[in-house]
């Protein structure tokens, strides 16, 4: 007998995993190895959690829904050991929770999820602001939004999405999930991707606030030329300093290049 009773919450996001062949995509991407951390964001009734555990033995879940945790605690007994975080997963210090467990003291966090779309973008933000807590992501989100992730310059959605997420993270979409695959299901399409911070040292962005700014404003006015796109952060004669043409748009940069000018501009003296 199932252990979930509640029907799916709209405002919380909630389309589950049905298809079989789907859950069994996403645990092979994932493709767990012993001594790993997974933490899996949004388990709901378990369609990810339970594959997973199953294989690995050990789970840390974190789900914002009271109705569903002590169905998921129950349904996970005999199956292996799994830890529900009860709480909204945006105030969850993912840094505390590498460093906080005992057994695998520092370990990284390998983070999985089929994430409420409403908040994917400021969840995506939350997981980079801990990247160094974290080894790697596998999200399932609307193929809209992962096409945008990967995209490249001379792409049409190629943008700041794009352009903030490369600078830290490699990033690779995987395949794409049809709205059958769930109940109920979801208006679009949806696509798994994969995200590998980069190591801070390969990073190489001096200045992260300035960077941000450079990269919103420069698409805040997609249809502008770098000069006029960007006159509240430099000149014209800055960008062409920087190596960088000033009648060039931002969607023909490379995501190098956005880092290459932050740099420049941070370097110039106040
Ligand atoms: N993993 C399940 C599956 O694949 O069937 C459920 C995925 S469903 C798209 C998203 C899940 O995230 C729901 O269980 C929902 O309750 C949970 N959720 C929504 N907002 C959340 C938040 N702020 N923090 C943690 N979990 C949240």
């Amino acid at each position: 007998m199932s252990h979930f009773k509640a029907p799916p919450k709209k405002n919380l996001g909630q389309h589950f995993l049905t298809d079989r062949r789907y859950i069994d995509m996403i645990v092979l991407a994932v493709d767990p190895q012993p001594g790993d951390r997974l933490v899996e964001i949004g388990p709901g009734q378990g369609a990810i959690t339970f594959p997973l555990l199953r294989r690995h033995g050990e789970l840390t879940v974190i789900e914002f829904d009271r109705d569903l945790i002590t169905p998921l605690m129950e349904a996970s007994e005999g199956v292996g050991r799994l830890t529900v975080i009860h709480k909204d997963v945006l105030q969850v210090d993912f840094s505390k929770l590498a460093a906080d467990d005992g057994q695998h003291h520092g370990r990284q966090i390998r983070l999985v999820g089929n994430l409420p779309y409403n908040i994917s973008s400021p969840i995506l933000f939350h997981a980079l602001e801990h990247a160094a807590a974290v080894r790697d992501m596998h999200f399932m989100l609307q193929k809209e939004v992962v096409d945008r992730m990967a995209a490249g310059p001379g792409s049409k959605v190629f943008g700041r999405l794009s352009v903030m997420l490369q600078a830290y993270c490699t990033v690779t979409s995987l395949f794409d999930v049809p709205p059958g695959a769930f109940r109920p299901p979801p208006k679009v399409d949806s696509a798994v991707v994969r995200l590998v911070p980069l190591p801070s040292a390969e990073v190489g962005i001096s200045d992260p606030a300035l960077f941000e700014r450079v990269v919103r404003d420069a698409f805040g006015q997609r249809r502008k030329t770098l000069r006029n796109a960007l006159q509240q952060v430099c000149s014209g004669a800055d960008i062409e300093a920087a190596g960088l043409r000033p009648d060039a748009r931002a969607e023909q940069l490379e995501v190098a290049e956005f880092k290459h000018l932050a740099n420049h501009l941070a370097a110039l003296p106040p």
